[in-house]
């Protein structure tokens, strides 16, 4: 714990954790580990551990050291997916008969993998605005809930949930407080540190932040849990590859600096956006207008780079989709490339018709660190078509 990589400031962890040169060559980047397999120095002789792909790779250790450093927990776990990390969570958390109370505008693969998946093993779901604390709590008086899952900034309406308030809450009624910190990133909010259990990734987004590799982590201190998440990750399998392992650490490097700009880029967006008189409503937790801005502001070092917009009607929000030239349209987030998505029918299309559907009239947009100017711009042309 006195490792400096491991305790030095954010910036100095998201570079040092889990990177130290290799003591045989010097080499300053950590080479990437393919091997399958280790030889022994007798039987069961290991050297450091490792013994087989599926159940460690110095790689993948690597990129645990530092999600862990990066979120302030004990342990953390690296996946082949975001929805693999949850899955292994949820299985590790839960059994027949549990349910979770998730919050209403959570990514609809995490409710879908609740309700169709897990659902057929006896997993129970409930869905309620997280933001809304007192409905939360009016669920819990309910009925129990083992889960209280949370995303904040919410996917796509960016609400916003006070987690300190919210897993204070959770543990009054003797539930697990789970965040997925996606949006956010380690770099603007640090769930773990404001009273949360667990921490869920998609490193996918943000954290690998170049939309070139998949994964998926979970950050936690409790020790028990840690073991049974450690257990299914080895005994389902659901691993990182080493490459994407590799290719997720060099993201998180510049991670901060990345974050910085993507929320400014994003605060001027929203700022433009709403002089527009096209737009009939812009969702960025950094606008004072925000409802949940005074707690973003408390519990977030930057408001991220996720902003929707609510053009008049669907058929608006489908021609801005479709008319901007920089902005690509595309599913997924977080990379540094501009994206357009219309949740509607791309990434919530699995939630239509549920408690979860996304207004139709909203069009999500990450936001990425090109030159402001030039994003305005097209953004401009764009809304001008409509
Ligand atoms: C993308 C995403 C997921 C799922 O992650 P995958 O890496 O696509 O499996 C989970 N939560 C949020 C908030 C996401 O944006």
């Amino acid at each position: 714990m006195t490792d400096p990589r491991n305790t030095a400031g954010f910036e100095t962890r998201a570079v040092h954790a889990g990177q130290a040169f290799d003591p045989a060559t010097g080499a300053v980047i950590p080479p990437v580990h393919f091997s399958t397999t280790y030889a022994q120095d007798g039987i069961g002789g290991l050297r450091g551990g490792y013994e087989y792909g599926r159940s460690g790779n110095p790689t993948r250790t690597a990129l645990e050291t530092q999600l862990a450093a990066l979120e302030g927990g004990a342990h953390a776990l690296s996946f082949a997916s975001g929805l693999a990390a949850e899955d292994a969570l949820l299985r590790a958390a839960l059994g027949p008969g549990d349910e979770v109370l998730l919050g209403s505008d959570v990514y609809g693969g995490t409710y879908r993998l609740i309700a169709r998946v897990l659902g057929a093993w006896g997993v129970g779901v409930r869905v309620v605005d997280m933001s809304d604390l007192g409905a939360v709590r009016a669920a819990l008086e309910e009925r129990a809930a083992r889960i209280l899952w949370v995303e904040t900034p919410s996917n796509p309406l960016l609400r916003i949930t006070d987690i300190a308030r919210l897993s204070e809450l959770g543990h009054d009624a003797g539930a697990l407080v789970v965040v997925d910190n996606t949006f956010a990133s380690p770099a603007l909010q640090q769930p773990l540190a404001l009273g949360a259990d667990v921490v869920v990734h998609s490193t996918t987004k943000y954290l690998g932040g170049h939309s070139d590799v998949v994964g998926g982590a979970l950050v936690l201190n409790d020790e028990e849990l840690f073991a049974q998440a450690k257990f299914l990750q080895f005994a389902v399998g659901a691993v990182s590859g080493p490459l994407d392992a590799w290719l997720t650490t060099r993201g998180i490097k510049t991670l901060a600096l990345r974050m910085r700009r993507h929320s400014e880029n994003a605060h001027a967006i929203a700022e433009f956006l709403s002089g527009h008189e096209a737009v009939e409503r812009v969702y960025y937790p950094g606008l004072p207008s925000h409802p949940g801005h005074d707690i973003a502001a408390r519990q977030m070092s930057g408001f991220g780079g996720i902003v929707s917009v609510g053009l008049a009607d669907a058929a608006s929000a489908r021609r801005l989709a479709e008319s901007t030239r920089l902005f690509q349209l595309a599913e997924s987030l977080g990379g540094v490339e501009s994206l357009m998505n219309y949740p509607d029918e791309m990434t919530h299309a699995s939630v239509r018709g549920t408690e979860l559907a996304v207004p139709p009239e909203v069009v999500r947009l990450s936001v990425g660190i090109e030159s402001i100017d030039d994003l305005i711009a097209d953004l401009d042309q764009a809304l001008d078509r409509l």
